[in-house]
């Protein structure tokens, strides 16, 4: 029921959009991952999303996303980010239950926000899990099963600060020259290890490198897994700076930015932290906050 012409020809129409992904996209090891999972239902380990602020600070739900207090910002050596505007009440992606899935690099909002999602999984650093501790800024996590299988656990810290976890592949690979067989393998194995370890199945789902995200193949492929959005991106940060798809090199409101799990190795001797920060600054510098990702999409009903 998915195959039919009218969701192909929505499906051509990103083309643009996947070529413009590979160009910047998640290179070497790197990649889209994550998954948001299914809206802000009470899992287990569900992620404190949109309505119920549980433990995290005395805050107002929205008004403090990427909030933190200025001693934790002085802490890292970062100036405080805008505190992220309350999440829309009318989603601006509104995902349906069945049939094609949408392809996006960002999201269609006035805010003056921009959404970090972060790929893969190699890099499991410590340091990390305490810096978004003290931050609170909201991440999206799209996990390669084979990458973070050694250690499940690392990233059960983040999803408890609310973040979600999506699909990734489970080998990283690059979709479009694998039989439509290969495919699903590739995204139904990752979406049912990350539901079993994470309590929610993940929402989303972003191909490699950004790769076949607009054939019809890959679409049904990701249909018949669970995901219903395929997400791509319009910056990837890499060591110090970001590459920008536009030509101005300037952050947009609702822009999706790709990062990555990475470590010295990746980074030319940067820590994770480092690059981390990095990014921040010049999402500080242009003056944008970061809101989360899945507080922008409305989940199908259920
Ligand atoms: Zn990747």
């Amino acid at each position: 029921m998915s195959r039919d012409g009218r969701s192909r020809t929505r499906t051509y129409a990103a083309g643009a959009l996947a070529l413009l992904a590979l160009a910047t996209g998640c290179g070497d090891n790197g990649g889209g991952a994550g998954a948001a999972p299914a809206a802000t239902t009470a899992a287990p380990a569900a992620p404190q999303s949109a309505g119920a602020a549980p433990a995290a600070a005395a805050t107002t739900p929205g008004t403090t996303l990427a909030g933190g207090d200025a001693a934790a910002w002085a802490k890292w050596n970062l100036k405080p980010l805008a505190p992220a505007p309350a999440p829309p009440a009318d989603k601006p992606v509104k995902l349906e239950r069945t049939g094609t899935v949408p392809v996006f690099s960002d999201v269609k909002t006035s805010d003056k926000v921009v959404f970090i999602t972060i790929d893969d999984g190699a890099e499991k650093d410590p340091k990390f899990v305490e810096m978004l501790t003290d931050l609170k800024v909201p991440i999206s996590m799209f996990l390669t099963k084979d990458i973070v299988k050694n250690d499940y656990g690392y990233f059960k810290p983040l999803q408890a600060l609310g973040n979600h976890i999506q699909n990734h592949t489970v080998t990283h690979p690059v979709m479009s020259k694998l039989s439509p067989e290969k495919q699903k393998a590739e995204i139904c194995d990752d979406q049912s290890a990350l539901t079993q370890q994470y309590g929610t199945a993940p929402l989303l789902f972003r191909p490699p490198f950004g790769d076949g995200a607009n054939t019809p193949t890959l679409n049904t492929s990701v249909q018949e897994c669970g995901p219903r959005a395929i997400v791509l991106w319009r910056e990837s940060m890499q060591i110090h700076d970001m590459q920008y798809q536009a030509g101005d090199k300037k952050l947009k409101p609702g822009d999706i930015i790709l990062a990555h799990f990475r470590g010295p190795k990746e980074l030319k001797g940067a820590t994770m932290t480092q690059m981390f920060g990095d990014l921040l600054a010049r999402i500080q510098e242009q003056g944008f906050s970061v809101a989360r990702l899945e507080d922008y999409i409305q989940a199908p009903a259920s």
